[in-house]
């Protein structure tokens, strides 16, 4: 397929091989939903064929030293530097993604988390823990064969953090990309390839969730499952790994809040608040409850209504452009069956809404004010441009209300008081808490979602040690000192 001047392969990628699928599947644009051309389709065969694939590749690559595939990956990484304008036209036509904001930060952090992890792979090490008796060898093993499962809002970003660690831990994997933007997962099997990545280290097998995810999940011969997507989603991946005792990461949903305080920083918690519609809102971190102290809520609506209405909505391709489509014309039905819900009861509309004129998959960034805090619309993940307005008058209440979600992946609070970041933060139950900021993401910082929002920490050491099996070596103290018998260690 080409998009503009990018030829991007939409075969499958097994052993170093491009295969075609048993059938394909049409992959649209968002920016005006028409049709690109298709993709190949998976089944269990082709993920039987990738798993054996990367089973085979494991002898080699999990045996070579973390520095010799070290090398490996940083050409990697460097291959996707280097085709960013590639990468970031690819991506944003599939997806819908600012084509700026790609190129500008996506990018670069894929090319990072591959750096990152193979660097921190290097120094996974070991330990030695002296006993009285005998002596603890601890060692790092590679666990085997991972498979990687990721959605559509980030594909390259949130695939690349996951093969980084997996890859740099010696294991090897089966990556299935999401179908709604299979794309720039497909070239990133080339730039793989083209950086000296031994073939079946490195398998794509593209196709639908229900079909080839499930088939992927459920596979007796893989040892690692790494998923990011719905919790709904996160269920069945879960059931699956439970079936075959496989330890399963989890990365999925949220309905974070965002708690301003009267000390805040006004313009700045406007501006950021603003920042939850990029992506069109689909950003799994987004705070999308926005929880005001009813003293300044007056004035904060006033701010954010003003940065929302400079925000210039329209195609993603555009350098103006600060928001762009919806990925489908499901996600564009689901966004606007929720806004019309709320509506319906009883909800106001502050602004936003409606369909946005700029095409069929393009809505109109909105901000409603629930009836209460049990509406479908403040406990509900909408996945689209479309944030909450609440307020509050004392602390504790705030806490309360960002609290009570089935929720828990991040939060974000502005506050101009240093005790009350700290107070508020350690009660908000969430695995991140911004203050004062939103969206950094230190790759050696934990990241993990409590609650609905995910199983497992990753991020740093915790991400490499995900895909290592933990091996002890107890060696008896007295055995191999000189003159020591041969004979078994001595009883204790
Ligand atoms: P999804 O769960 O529908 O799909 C995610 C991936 O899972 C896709 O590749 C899909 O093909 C696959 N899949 C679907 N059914 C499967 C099955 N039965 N077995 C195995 N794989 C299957 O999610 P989505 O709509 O693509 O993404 C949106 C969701 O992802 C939102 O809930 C969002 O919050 C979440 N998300 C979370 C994070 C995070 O880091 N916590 C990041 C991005 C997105």
């Amino acid at each position: 397929m080409k998009i503009e001047t990018v030829y991007v392969p939409t075969d499958h990628y097994i052993d170093g091989k491009r295969v075609s699928g048993s059938a394909s599947f049409e992959v649209r644009t968002p920016i005006d939903n028409s049709v690109l051309g298709t993709c190949a389709g998976g089944n269990k065969d082709l993920i039987d064929r990738a798993v054996e694939a990367a089973r085979a590749a494991f002898h080699t690559w999990g045996k070579a030293s973390a520095v010799a595939r070290g090398v490996v990956l940083r050409r990697f990484a460097q291959r996707i530097r280097a085709n960013k304008a590639a990468l970031s036209i690819v991506e944003s036509t599939d997806n819908g993604g600012l084509r700026h904001a790609i190129a500008a930060h996506m990018i670069e952090r894929s090319a990072q988390n591959i750096e990152f992890f193979a660097a921190r792979a290097e120094h996974i090490g070991g330990e030695v823990v002296p006993g009285s008796t005998n002596t603890d060898i601890v060692t790092y093993e590679p666990a085997g064969v991972a498979a990687l499962i990721t959605p559509w809002n980030g594909p390259l970003m949130l695939s690349t953090w996951k093969l980084g660690p997996a890859l740099a831990a010696g294991n090897t994997v089966v990556l299935k990309p999401p179908e709604l933007a299979p794309l720039s997962c497909g070239l990133l099997a080339s730039l793989a390839e083209e950086a000296g990545v031994p073939p079946g280290v490195l398998n794509v097998v593209h196709g639908d969730g229900t079909v080839t995810g499930q088939a992927l999940a459920d596979h007796p011969g893989i040892s690692r499952i790494s998923f990011t997507g719905s919790p709904q989603t996160g269920r069945k991946v879960a059931t699956a790994a439970a079936a075959n005792l496989v330890p399963v990461s989890l990365e999925l949903g949220g309905k974070s809040p965002f708690v301003v305080f009267s000390s805040a920083d006004l313009d700045a918690a406007a501006a950021t608040a603003a920042r939850q519609y990029f992506n069109a809102g689909q950003v799994c971190l987004a705070g999308t409850r926005i929880l005001a102290k009813r003293s300044i809520a007056q004035s904060l609506l006033e701010k954010i209504r003003e940065k929302v209405g400079a925000m210039r909505i329209g195609d993603p391709r555009d350098e103006s452009t600060s928001i762009g489509p919806l990925i489908s014309a499901r996600q564009f039905e689901r966004v606007k069956g929720f806004v019309d819900r709320a509506r319906a009861q009883g909800a106001e509309v502050l602004f936003g809404g409606r369909q946005h004129s700029a095409g069929e998959l393009y809505f109109e960034p909105t901000l409603l004010a629930p009836v209460s805090q049990k509406s479908e619309i403040v406990q509900n993940e909408v996945f689209g441009p479309v944030l909450t307005w609440q307020t509050f008058d004392e602390e504790a209440e705030a806490i309360t209300l960002a609290n009570d979600t089935t929720f828990g992946l991040a939060a974000v609070i502005f506050t101009g008081d240093p005790a009350q970041a700290e107070r508020v933060g350690k009660a908000i139950v969430a695995g991140t808490v911004w203050v004062n900021s939103f969206f950094v993401r230190n790759l050696a910082a934990p990241f993990s979602g409590f609650r609905l929002s995910g199983v497992g920490v990753e991020g740093g050491n915790r991400s490499v040690d995900f895909y290592c099996n933990v091996k002890n070596l107890s060696i008896d103290n007295a055995s191999f000192q000189r003159g020591a018998s041969s004979g078994p260690g001595r009883p204790h």
